[in-house]
């Protein structure tokens, strides 16, 4: 009598290429795709995706690179930028007219500053001071530099004569190791966001 051998039959898997996805018996051991042609196309995936990871990195690098190599000026001039950006914003969601002029601002274009009232050159450890530093339109500050006899009497009225007063005769000193430049940056970039966040 002879022993029927039952061979077990290969349980059906599922195509790993993604296009397909069909289901097939293997016939031979670790066989993960139905086709010769959905083993090209899943050899295709593989290299695309390889060469995106290798993009990435790649951009990874060249940023940390950038970063690196950044000046301590280069620094500054970022947390300069976010820190006016923040006072733009301010000055907008609060509806304010030009500082010195007392114009409505025209928010729809470039045309408003973050005006400091002691300027950055003269007054750098008043740079990041937000009492010195409001939205003005870019005529006041630039073409009549800075009106500086109107911002005072805007000043005033916006922070009173006290805290004038205090700006004025603020002469300290203040210096900035660059973490604390990035993270005055960090930290203005966040306020803007969530001002812009509460705001809308
Ligand atoms: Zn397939």
């Amino acid at each position: 009598m002879r022993v029927a051998i039952e061979k077990k039959a290969p349980k059906p898997k599922t195509c790993r290429n993604p296009a397909c996805r069909g289901s097939f018996v293997p016939q031979r051991l670790g066989q993960a795709v139905c086709s010769p042609k959905c083993a090209l196309a899943t050899v295709e995936v593989q290299k695309a995706r390889e060469k995106k990871t290798l993009a990435q990195a790649g951009r990874r690098d060249i940023k940390a690179r950038k970063e690196a190599l950044k000046s301590r000026s280069d620094h500054m001039r970022e947390a300069q930028q976010a820190f006016n950006e923040y006072i733009r914003t301010r000055d907008q969601a609060a509806g304010h007219l030009c500082i010195s002029s007392g114009k409505p601002l025209d928010w729809s274009g470039n045309a408003v500053d973050a005006g400091h009232y002691r300027s950055v050159g003269s007054a750098p450890h008043l740079r990041f001071d937000e009492r010195n530093c409001h939205a003005q339109s870019k005529h006041d500050n630039r073409f009549l530099s800075g009106n500086a006899v109107d911002y005072r009497i805007g000043l005033i009225a916006r922070i009173g004569q006290e805290a004038v007063d205090a700006l004025e005769s603020d002469q300290s000193v203040r210096k900035y190791t660059v973490d604390e430049i990035k993270a005055i940056k960090a930290s203005y970039r966040e306020k803007t966001r969530e001002l812009k966040r509460t705001a809308a």
